[in-house]
């Protein structure tokens, strides 16, 4: 009789903590949103990570949505030039940031320096941070190639410093606590960066089982973002739109030729900026053609001399490209002999498959991902591949904002919008 009577209060009780369990976690639904865009940026994420190492959400986003066979990275295929390109629909010859590493205002800009990075003087046109907030909207960044420089003395009005080792999942949680904002605080563009799957392919090759679990944790970021936005009723209201900069290739570190066995470098240039997959090079005056015609020579690469690089590589204009730039041929390696030694001296095994990437755009495996979802997109629509320098345009488009000018044409990739 007693246990019977105790029942119902037991019964309040737990509907009781229910009702403040639930209410603690419940998600303010948002009502108020404006058109919305959400850029994320996989770096590294080759085009085909998706079917080849089957991530489920960004299938169910494609399927929703729309997806790219492939989208065309920029030349040269590196991380910065073509998260650039992607922000301002230049081609890199034209944003400035013409390489990982930039010879510009008598100095070198590298990736790694943050000063130099944080310097607006070295990003050159509109990206779309800067066009939103130029036309009264706001824009947040959690990191993205760019959006820590004050471009045109602009920053984004939510930003962060770089810093690789934030967790990725508060990342997430931060673009979501930005949309949390008030209508008059929050942001309509917001860009983020997660870098797992260049790392992993880097460290171990496109193919390797390291590099699929790398792809599943992108995806899983992506699911946490997801599922956030369905939370607060926003799901189907917000378009993401997610990239890579560039694919990865399988590179054989035997395959490998050396600068320094056909030039001086001391005696015959003033400098060389240095990647496997691309060199820049300054000869010393008087010497340019000597270094072209010795540079020639070189096996697993080609060289132009400015202003002959072929035209579909948008790599001739701009004062900072070099005087030679080489390219290495797909999965070699071009550097020079104390270069290469300092690299490999911790491997224990060359033979091991690696990853690179920044090669020409015309090889496959550089190809980059492309797939949207949201109210601007259609459902389920396979767009041929396009060349990056679109997706500014198809942002503006979302956000209602006049582009400022650039090398896209809205025209190319209209079709996969409503
Ligand atoms: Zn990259």
């Amino acid at each position: 009789m007693r246990y019977l009577a105790c029942r119902p209060k037991i019964a309040v009780l737990l509907l009781v903590i229910g009702v403040l369990v639930s209410g603690a976690f419940a998600q303010k639904r948002i009502r108020d949103l404006k058109p919305t865009v959400i850029l994320i940026s996989l770096d590294g994420f080759r085009y085909d990570y998706v079917d080849k190492f089957d991530t489920p959400e960004l299938k169910q986003l494609a399927r929703m949505g729309v997806r790219a066979k492939w989208m065309i990275p920029s030349f040269p295929t590196k991380t910065f030039p073509n998260h650039y390109t992607i922000a301002t629909g230049l081609y890199p010859e034209h944003h400035g940031i013409v390489d990982n590493n930039v010879w510009g205002f008598g100095t070198t800009f590298t990736i790694g320096d943050r000063t130099k990075v944080q310097d607006g003087r070295w990003w050159l046109g509109e990206p779309i941070w800067v066009t939103a907030q130029k036309q009264g909207q706001i824009a947040a960044s959690y990191f993205y190639v760019g959006s820590e420089a004050p471009v045109m003395g602009v920053h984004p009005k939510y930003w962060r410093s770089y810093n690789g080792k934030v967790p990725p999942q508060m990342r997430v949680d931060g673009v979501l606590s930005w949309l949390d904002l008030p209508v008059k605080e929050r942001p309509t563009i917001i860009t983020m960066y997660f870098s797992d799957t260049d790392d992993a392919g880097h460290e171990f090759g496109p193919d390797a089982e390291e590099t699929r679990y790398a792809a599943l944790n992108d995806d899983d970021y992506i699911a946490r973002l997801v599922r956030g936005l369905a939370r607060r009723g926003i799901a189907d209201k917000v378009n993401i739109i997610v990239v890579s900069d560039h694919g990865m290739a399988a590179v054989d570190l035997r395959k490998v030729a050396f600068i320094d066995d056909f030039i001086d470098i001391k005696n015959d240039t003033d400098r060389i900026l240095y990647t496997n997959e691309i060199n820049q090079i300054f000869p010393k005056e008087g010497k340019l053609d000597y270094v072209y015609a010795q540079l020639k020579k070189m096996p697993f690469a080609t060289c132009w001399k400015k202003g002959e690089l072929p035209e579909r590589l948008h790599y001739n204009d701009g004062e900072r490209i070099a005087p030679i730039v080489c390219s290495t041929e797909i999965g070699h390696v071009v550097t020079t002999h104390a270069r290469y030694a300092n690299s490999t001296k911790d491997m224990a095994d060359l033979e091991q498959p690696r990853g690179g990437h920044g090669y020409d755009n015309r090889y496959q495996e550089m190809g980059a991902l492309f797939i949207a979802h949201g109210p601007a997109f259609k459902r389920g629509y396979v767009a041929e591949p396009f060349a990056n320098i679109e997706v500014y345009n198809i942002m503006c488009k979302i956000l209602g904002l006049k582009p400022a000018p650039n090398d896209g044409d809205l025209k190319d990739v209209r079709k996969m919008l409503r």
